[in-house]
């Protein structure tokens, strides 16, 4: 029998403390090649520091996070090739305003990555044709929807090919009417085999497309499993809780 191989990212009692007030508290969790995993949990129950800390934006205080198997919290990891590694697109401010879409789209790859410019224009003109947002490409981002920049977010976020996407609460700064077409791409990128930790407040979208959904609760994961458990028929009275308040 061959090994199970190892998922691509796997988090073993992260602890983050900000001064004396530990904020993680020991998080397990694992996301599996083309697993989309969904966090949920009440505002200020660590989601984003979470996603901080795992693209090693905030240092941690004890426990590890393996990218592919590696431990990227080992202070001896490179963190900028970490970095390339992981795609991050947050609540909102993603795209630099000085910048058209396509510049935004491409510095990264240009920059970072080290692809030629008429390279990186290429796959990002054909990525965004491909989220209908090729006629916004010579536009600055103040041209756009909320739903249109974080689209263009999200592009610049795969361009590159990263392993793993953390999107956290890329919907919550939208106007109702524009969720769903970010939503929509996140889909597709599932659909495409992406690899993705979500933080998220959409529980229909959780639902219907999450493989695993762990509801984080005052910096611990205390329930995870596959949406249909979690979000419907919950083993914790706190999680029952959480959901009554927000479904
Ligand atoms: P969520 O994203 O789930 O709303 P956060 O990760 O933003 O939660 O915050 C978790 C807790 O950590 C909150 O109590 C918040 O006030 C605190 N916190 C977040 N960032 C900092 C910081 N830089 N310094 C001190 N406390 C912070
Ligand atoms: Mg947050």
């Amino acid at each position: 029998m061959s090994e199970a191989p190892a998922p691509v990212l796997a988090v073993e009692g992260l602890v983050k403390l900000f001064g004396e007030t530990p904020v993680l508290r020991g998080v397990d969790l694992a996301v599996g090649e083309h697993e989309v995993v969904c966090v949920i949990g009440a505002s200020g129950s660590g989601k984003s520091t979470l996603m901080r800390c795992l693209n090693l934006l905030e240092q941690v205080d004890d426990g590890r996070v393996l990218l592919d198997g590696q431990d990227v919290t080992d202070p001896r990891a490179d963190a900028d090739a970490v970095r390339r590694r992981i795609g991050v697109v947050f609540q909102a401010y993603n795209l630099f305003p000085h910048m058209s879409v396509l510049d935004n789209v491409t510095l990264a790859p240009r920059v970072v990555h080290g692809l030629p410019r008429r390279e990186a224009e290429e796959r990002a003109m054909a990525l965004l044709a491909r989220v209908g947002l090729a006629d916004k490409a010579r536009d600055y981002p103040d041209r756009l929807s909320g739903g249109q920049q974080q689209r263009a977010a999200i592009v610049r976020a795969v361009l590159p090919g990263p392993r793993l996407l953390l999107l956290d609460e890329v919907t919550s700064a939208l106007d109702p009417e524009l969720v769903g077409e970010v939503l929509s791409l996140v889909r597709d990128l599932k659909g495409q085999g992406m690899t993705i930790l979500m933080a998220t407040h959409e529980m229909g979208f959780a639902r219907q497309v999450a493989d695993r959904v762990c509801f984080l609760d005052e910096g611990r994961v205390l329930e995870e499993g596959p949406p249909e458990q979690v979000l419907v028929d919950p083993r914790e009275p706190r999680t029952r809780r959480f959901l009554a308040r927000v479904i």
